[in-house]
């Protein structure tokens, strides 16, 4: 067999039933990041590494994301009595996936990091990425829908530094204006840009943020108005 030049095989060892399998990862020479959209998605070029960034076991089901935490012990028989029985027949997507496979594999994580109570930033940090999913997918009502459960998850989580806090205000700001929740919105930007303890990078990309949104709203109208 050849050597596949996308992709290499991870070994993944299930932390739920404990067998061997192997997941699809891109190299690491065949995507760059280029640019991000307003709410840190990551553009790319070349292979899109998000697609393969939930590891779903073949023998089980348990899908693993590396931001979860509640894997171990009480958390893992929550996941076993609420997420492994009602599951009919494990996914088998080790290899090339597309769009609708890693959304597919993050939608079971979403499911286990619901199950082991995993906490709010975790939740929104899948919810977001599901959003992003839809969104290359050109999906417009799903990717609202899931950027809505991630504002929401934004809105009661935590961080443990600084850096950590102001991103979380920020995406709340950024997902309610996506969502369509203006004042919301408007509401979570001015926070950012009238804090006194807010880091300058925050402050700036918050009120960047909301000037050309102000910026295209009013040029919008006037072309309704000229039009
Ligand atoms: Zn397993």
């Amino acid at each position: 067999m050849g050597i596949n030049i996308y992709y290499y095989e991870s070994k993944i060892e299930c932390q739920c039933c404990q067998k061997k399998s192997t997941t699809y990862k891109v190299r690491p020479n065949r995507y760059k990041v280029v640019d991000q959209d307003t709410d840190f998605m990551p553009i790319y070029d070349g292979l899109n590494p998000m697609l393969y960034e939930v590891a779903v076991c073949p023998h089980c089901g348990y899908a693993y994301h590396k931001s979860m935490v509640r894997t171990f012990g009480p958390f893992m028989e929550f996941v076993r009595e609420i997420y492994i029985k009602p599951l009919q027949k494990p996914m088998s997507i080790c290899q090339e996936r597309t769009l609708d496979d890693a959304i597919a594999s993050f939608k079971l994580a979403y499911l286990v990091a619901k199950a082991s109570m995993e906490e709010s930033l975790v939740m929104a940090n899948i919810a977001i990425k599901i959003a992003w999913l839809y969104r290359l997918k050109e999906e417009k009502k799903l990717e609202i829908h899931y950027l809505r459960s991630a504002r929401d998850f934004y809105g009661q989580a935590f961080a443990s530094n600084k850096e950590g806090e102001e991103r979380i205000h920020f995406l709340y700001a950024e997902l309610s204006l996506r969502i369509g929740e203006t004042e919301e919105a408007k509401k979570g930007f001015s926070h950012l840009i009238s804090g006194r303890d807010v880091s300058d990078k925050y402050k700036k990309l918050a009120r960047n943020r909301w000037e050309d949104y102000k910026y295209n709203t009013a040029k919008k109208e006037k072309n309704v108005n000229e039009g």
